[in-house]
């Protein structure tokens, strides 16, 4: 998979080529090649999907942001189909999830998909299950190959946001999921500087589905951040790993620390997603959550207290982020006033230890 990141979608070995595909910056083309308008795709695109397509075993589809490529999925639905999804989905699919089904396009059931007996009774008779696995912020781990054979069963479709796996952690398209979905902005560009999001899938005509609703509802990412991701993907092995080695031995740290009072991390024997992180999952990943002991406000100073760790939202970047879920109003109300996201860069584990138990003690 190193080698692949590599090595994926470079442009042809001709003496004189370039090792890397141009920024393309073109709006349109001349009539009569390949390429008539950037709204359906560019080099750049291509080049991108190529290799996010190769990473996955299936056909990627770029789109300009995480949260358009999730509304491209959503726009699938018929009306009034059923829709699946867990308790801690990402607030944006969440939020987009509810105007749907207010306005009476969708209805939603949602339930607990860390809870398989739960999920797999849920997906009867549903349209689309949306799985989010491990899950923003809980870190909630949902059995992606149980749930998807029971949702085959009935031709639900199932759709699998695996952000916070990456491509690395979790084999997605290989558990039985129809489309995995990732914020690229996140862990595959890896330096928080570009929005974009992928859809892949195996199924030929879904991925030409995606693409036609990427033309039509206009989100196609543009050529500097096709760029970027890839150029990102090329270290995300590097980068993932390390990562994941320190949120490792923060995660058991954390589990000891005073001020802590529960650490929700797949990695960590006790905790309830760990079997199943072990058998779905190469690795735990680099999120953790933890609950502060203390209410919204001190939980929100020790998130203020940090020099090292950024206090700032997103996640997957090289620098260590860290907030408070809940100081958004869009937050789901089932998430605790005192839960800390930590996203886990590559910097030296013992100075991000060191800030960050400065910042908990006060
Ligand atoms: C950030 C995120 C998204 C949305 O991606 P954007 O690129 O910000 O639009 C979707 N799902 C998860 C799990 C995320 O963390």
């Amino acid at each position: 998979m190193s080698t692949r990141l590599v090595h994926a979608a470079r442009p042809h070995r001709t003496p004189g080529a370039p090792l890397n595909h141009p920024i393309e910056v073109a709006s349109t083309y001349h009539a009569g090649g390949e390429s008539d308008y950037a709204r359906d795709g560019t080099l750049g695109t291509a080049a991108l999907e190529e290799a996010v397509g190769e990473l996955e075993g299936g056909f990627a589809v770029a789109f300009s942001s995480g949260m358009a490529a999730a509304c491209a999925i959503l726009d699938l639905l018929g009306n009034d189909a059923v829709v699946v999804t867990g308790i801690f989905t990402y607030a944006g699919v969440a939020g987009r999830m509810r105007q749907l089904c207010d306005a009476g396009r969708i209805r939603l059931r949602r339930v607990d998909l860390t809870d398989t007996p739960v999920a797999l009774e849920a997906v009867d008779g549903a349209q689309m299950a949306w799985i989010e696995t491990p899950s923003n912020p809980m870190l909630g781990v949902s059995d992606i190959a149980a749930i998807s054979q029971a949702a085959h069963a009935g031709k639900t479709l199932v759709v699998c946001d695996s952000t916070f796996a990456t491509p690395l952690g979790q084999r997605t398209l290989d558990l039985g999921a129809d489309i995995v979905l990732h914020s690229g902005t996140k862990s595959l560009g890896g330096h928080s500087d570009a929005l974009l999001g992928l859809a892949v899938t195996r199924d030929e005509s879904l991925a030409a589905l995606l693409r036609e609703r990427r033309t039509l509802l206009g989100g196609i990412p543009g050529a500097l951040e096709c760029y970027l991701i890839l150029r990102g993907m090329r270290t995300l092995h590097l980068r993932h790993s390390r990562a994941q080695d320190s949120a490792r031995i923060l995660a058991e740290r954390l589990s000891q620390h005073p001020r802590v009072r529960r650490v929700h991390y797949p990695g960590l024997p006790t905790d309830p997603g760990s079997a199943l992180a072990s058998r779905q999952m190469n690795g735990p990943g680099s999120l953790i959550a933890i609950e502060y002991d203390g209410d919204a406000e001190e939980t929100e100073a020790v998130c203020l207290r940090t020099q090292l760790w950024a206090h700032a939202t997103s996640l997957g970047g090289v620098e260590s982020l860290l907030e408070r879920r809940r100081r958004w109003e869009f937050e789901s109300p089932e998430v605790p006033e005192n839960l800390i996201r930590l996203s886990v860069g590559i910097e030296d584990v013992e100075d991000l230890w060191a800030d960050l138990d400065a910042a908990l003690r006060g």
